[in-house]
């Protein structure tokens, strides 16, 4: 489709063109969660599990004790984030959970940040874990073991990396601003002033977040992008709600336009997972080194907590790594 729009205030009318998609070729199924024996439901990566010195972890929404944002009689959730809606302690209980099924500790200290869109970045410590008020930032890194670093979301893109050489990991959370600001590009590129770190070192997974299929976003969005990359219109698509979907997901358009009989749209949609990927091949990574996770939070709101996909009344979940605390010398050959 020729998509037809002014550019700035110039009068010069531009021809932009993106793939045309119908939404249910971008839906995507959901990864399967572990289960862990405290209940708490979380993804791992792929391979990931072979890395004897390394924690991480995507949370769920499933398996913990949080009742704010579920219905009466069903098991609590897992909620993450100190939200208004919840209850202080089920959240301090939850993250012991989550911590507990990823360390097998529920003591292990856990850094998280207090999150504002941004690319301030910042290199934790364990002393970190203790702070009444959270750093200001959105990414966060360390080389020292024994500690896990979170970054909270409910529809962004968390990323996390590790080097396996220098054994140094880092936690982006990368939503549509920071991610045209290049946050992920900036923390490689901090992680290698911090530690030394070398991209073709790296591993990195993309974690859950809302997805191409549900994206729309407008002519701001568009444009930031189109400023500042050059695949920009590789990001983009025109995508055309059917009714096949909507039969499928109703819960999808409640908010949105009255259904009807004929095919809506199109809408100008942004698959923020591939922008996420394409910075991590800018600075350097191997594309056999980068795992997309998957799953789209606003489709699956009953695994994910979703910003968009329950009107804005949502937990978050935990995205976290860490460098395993080696209990022995024979640990340390473990790679
Ligand atoms: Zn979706």
């Amino acid at each position: 489709m020729v998509r037809n729009r002014r550019a700035g205030n110039t009068g010069v009318l531009r021809r932009v063109r993106f793939e045309r998609v119908a939404q249910e070729e971008l839906l995507q199924r959901p990864p399967v969660p572990h289960v862990a024996s405290n209940g708490a439901e979380w993804l791992a990566v792929p391979g990931w599990e072979k890395t004897g010195w390394l924690w991480h972890g995507f949370s769920t929404r499933r398996g913990g004790a949080s009742r704010a944002y579920c219905a009466d009689g069903v098991p609590g959730e897992l909620n993450l984030g100190f939200t208004a809606d919840d209850d202080r302690g089920a959240v301090v209980r939850n993250r012991g959970l989550l911590v507990e099924a990823i360390t097998g500790e529920t003591a292990t200290p856990l850094v998280t940040i207090r999150q504002f869109h941004s690319t301030v970045l910042v290199v934790a410590n364990r002393e970190d874990a203790a702070r009444e008020t959270p750093l200001k930032a959105d990414g966060l890194m360390t080389a020292e073991p024994g500690l896990l670093l979170g970054v909270q979301t409910a529809d962004c893109i968390p990323v996390l990396v590790a080097d396996r050489k220098r054994r140094a990991v880092a936690a982006f959370h990368a939503g549509w601003r920071g991610t045209v600001e290049r946050i992920v590009e900036k923390g490689i590129g901090r992680m290698h002033l911090e530690f030394g770190s070398r991209p073709g070192d790296l591993l990195a997974a993309i974690g859950p977040g809302i997805g191409a299929c549900c994206y729309a976003v407008g002519e701001e969005v568009l444009s930031s992008f189109e400023s500042q990359f050059l695949y920009s219109n590789d990001l983009f698509r025109e995508v055309h709600e059917t009714d096949a979907v909507r039969t499928k997901y109703p819960m999808l358009f409640l908010t949105q336009r009255a259904p009807g009989h004929s095919p809506i749209g199109p809408s100008l949609h942004l698959n923020l997972v591939e922008a996420n990927r394409r910075q991590l091949l800018a600075a350097g990574l191997k594309e056999r080194s980068i795992r997309v996770v998957g799953g789209c939070t606003s489709c699956n709101t009953d695994l994910f907590f979703s910003h968009r996909g329950s009107q804005g009344r949502a937990g978050r979940m935990l995205s976290v790594i860490g460098i395993r605390q080696a209990k022995t010398s024979s640990d340390e050959c473990f790679q």
